[in-house]
């Protein structure tokens, strides 16, 4: 991965969506042609030879590179969404923000005991949207699971929501 392209292409939006937040857009990543490409052959070469069969994508950023890598890998995809998206059976998770909780789901019958996943989001701040999901997949039985994000706000420690034997990979550490 050629970091120095995928930093120049990124988008920062101070103040966004509150005042105090630097919003770091990947949408200028996904709209670049070389950069995508790039994380798409990145990922491939780090999770090819895992075994993986789902990729579970969080709801929206991580829609995108999520279902192209498991389009590479020959895995199924997977959408981790917000409470009244998923139309059958859910299983659910409530996690504690810096105000109040939020939910996340995935559909009951979506991953099972013989899957090895990778679960993916555009980026890692305090860690507690991904944490939920993996929670979230391990209640659902896999066998396995390996996180991965794009960006990782390392100021913000997201790494310690997570127990500490679990596989996390990120490209851009800011
Ligand atoms: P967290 O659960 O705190 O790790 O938040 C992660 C989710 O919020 C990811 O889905 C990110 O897309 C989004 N997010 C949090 N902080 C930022 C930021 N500074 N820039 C862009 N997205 C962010």
């Amino acid at each position: 991965m050629n970091k120095e392209t995928l930093k120049k292409n990124l988008r920062e939006i101070p103040d966004f969506p509150i005042p105090g937040i630097l919003f770091y857009d990947v949408t200028t990543l996904f709209k670049n042609a070389e950069c995508l490409q790039e994380m798409i052959d990145s990922l491939y070469e780090l999770y090819k030879d895992k075994g993986i069969t789902k990729v579970v994508g969080i709801e929206s950023r991580g829609f995108i590179l999520g279902g192209a890598l498991a389009a590479r890998l020959g895995a199924g995809f997977i959408m981790a969404r917000k409470p009244g998206k998923l139309p059958a059976e859910v299983l659910e998770e409530t996690y504690a923000k810096e105000y109040g909780t939020d939910t996340i789901q995935i559909h009951k019958d979506a991953i099972n005991e013989n899957d090895v996943v990778l679960l993916h989001d555009d980026l890692l701040a305090t860690g507690g949207t991904m944490a939920a999901t993996l929670r979230l997949v391990n209640k659902a039985g896999a066998k396995k699971a390996y996180v991965n994000f794009v960006i990782e706000l390392e100021k913000l420690n997201g790494r310690k929501a997570f127990p500490a034997d679990v596989d996390i990979t990120t490209f851009l550490k800011l």
